[in-house]
């Protein structure tokens, strides 16, 4: 079964050029000159309206689903619907906040007996490393994990410890050339949270707490020769850091989030917890060099934190931000949130594609022989038919919980259909894979 998609803009080798995308099942056979006419008689021929560009399908390589042990705040079900809603044909899903947590292979088997038969997209699997599972890493990497995530301060959950000290995990996932992702925050200079104001929440976690855990994460990684990842960054001031530790070979790459690029401290109302998260959105300024930062290339990828929980657990009564759970849910919405700042900022949708399909496909394996995160023949044939220059307001999405800060914002670019494996999304029978690392 051949399809032949023919578009105007159609982003393949990180540009948009015109060109024929012929899929043959779920792979992409080759991409052509758009008129090419195709030989051996296509099934079928999809023409791109004027409006329209093709994408690859996203990678989001940081989501939270949080079943089994906490489905209430998200599923996978829910999760994958909204994630085909928006573009996203891969979503890698975090070790924590489920339970049990993914901190071995039996808990593994778990995960994916529950994801099993429910996801509208692929799914993927990061482990985790605590403590506690230090010496039991290499077997959960040979289950099929893609890496392993570790916090360097409290996580919020008590099954999922931190790692004050990355070293010694990262001098056992060297021996077989794994990946440790970091959530970089130091517990030492953070203070205790309370109250309505948000300024005092962003106070409570500056940005020196994210540089000097990032500072040790680079020492650690430049010792013992591992490849570290920093999750979610939201500190500009540790871009220099980052970016020496790069010149000088250490293996380090970095993401930050839609709400960091979207956000600003500066318009969060007192006592809307909806926009808290670990580390904060902060000032104005801040964001526009978070945007430098991708700009020169320092920052590798934007994926989003959906990091729901239940709408009681926001605390939206008393809007505490001390005592409301730090999760912004965006998964539904990430490309035109990036993309309507991204383009009054000049970048093209190649960049974008660059940071939400290619980057994480790389990090987490998933551009080998899943081939995912890329046009190109003998890729995967995940695509996205998008509209940059169509509106719309936010309203209802498909995750779980309806709480996000985005609710009521009109945003720039519609995702017009998703195709996974070839074929359109059309809501009927879940037909997501799961994915184990190449
Ligand atoms: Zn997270």
């Amino acid at each position: 079964m051949r399809t032949v998609l023919r578009g105007r803009r159609v982003v393949v080798d990180g540009r948009e050029q015109p060109a024929a995308v012929v899929v043959d099942g779920p792979w992409i056979e080759a991409v052509l000159p758009v008129d090419t006419p195709v030989a051996g008689q296509p099934a079928q021929e999809v023409v791109l309206a004027d409006d329209e560009v093709l994408l690859p399908g996203l990678v989001d390589s940081h989501v939270h689903v949080n079943e089994p042990g906490r489905t209430e705040w998200e599923g996978f079900a829910t999760a994958t619907r909204a994630a085909a809603a928006g573009g996203v044909t891969t979503i890698v899903d975090m070790p924590l906040n489920s339970l049990p947590p993914t901190l071995d292979p039996a808990a593994l088997d778990v995960k994916r007996k529950a994801a099993d038969g429910q996801c509208s997209v692929d799914v993927a699997f990061w482990g985790g490393a605590v403590p506690g599972n230090l010496g039991g890493l290499r077997a959960l990497h040979d289950a099929g994990v893609v890496g392993f995530k570790c916090f360097m301060v409290d996580s919020g959950v008590p099954e999922f410890p931190p790692l004050l000290d990355p070293e010694p995990a990262l001098r056992e996932i060297a021996e077989f050339d794994g990946l440790l992702i970091a959530h970089a925050e130091d517990g030492a200079l953070l203070t205790d949270a309370h109250g309505r104001r948000y300024a005092d929440f962003v106070a409570s976690r500056p940005a020196a707490s994210e540089e000097s855990a990032i500072a040790r994460l680079l020492d650690a990684a430049r010792t013992t020769g591992a490849r570290v990842h920093v999750v979610h960054l939201s500190s500009a001031a540790a871009l220099p850091l980052l970016a020496a530790a790069r010149a000088d070979g250490v293996a380090v790459t970095v993401e930050t989030c839609p709400h960091y690029l979207a956000l600003t401290a500066e318009e969060v109302p007192d006592g809307d917890t909806r926009f808290k998260c670990c580390p904060p959105v902060r000032e104005a300024a801040n964001r526009d060099a978070l945007w430098q930062g991708l700009a020169d290339g320092v920052i590798d990828m934007v994926v989003s934190d959906h990091s729901p929980c239940t709408p009681d657990l926001k605390r939206l009564d008393s809007g505490d931000f001390g005592q409301a759970w730090g999760g912004i849910a965006s998964l539904q919405i990430g490309l035109p949130v990036v993309w309507s700042q991204a383009r009054a900022r000049g970048h093209g949708l190649a960049d974008v594609v660059r940071w939400m399909a290619t980057a994480p496909a790389r990090l987490t394996g998933l551009s080998g022989s899943a081939g995912k995160g890329r046009i190109a023949a003998g890729a995967a044939a995940d695509l996205v038919v998008f509209a940059p220059d169509a509106t719309f307001e936010v309203g209802t999405l498909h995750h779980r919980s309806p709480l996000t800060p985005y609710t009521g914002r009109t945003l720039t670019g519609v995702v017009r259909s998703t195709w996974l494996a070839g074929r359109p999304l059309t809501g009927d029978a879940p037909r997501g894979r799961l994915l184990e690392r190449a």
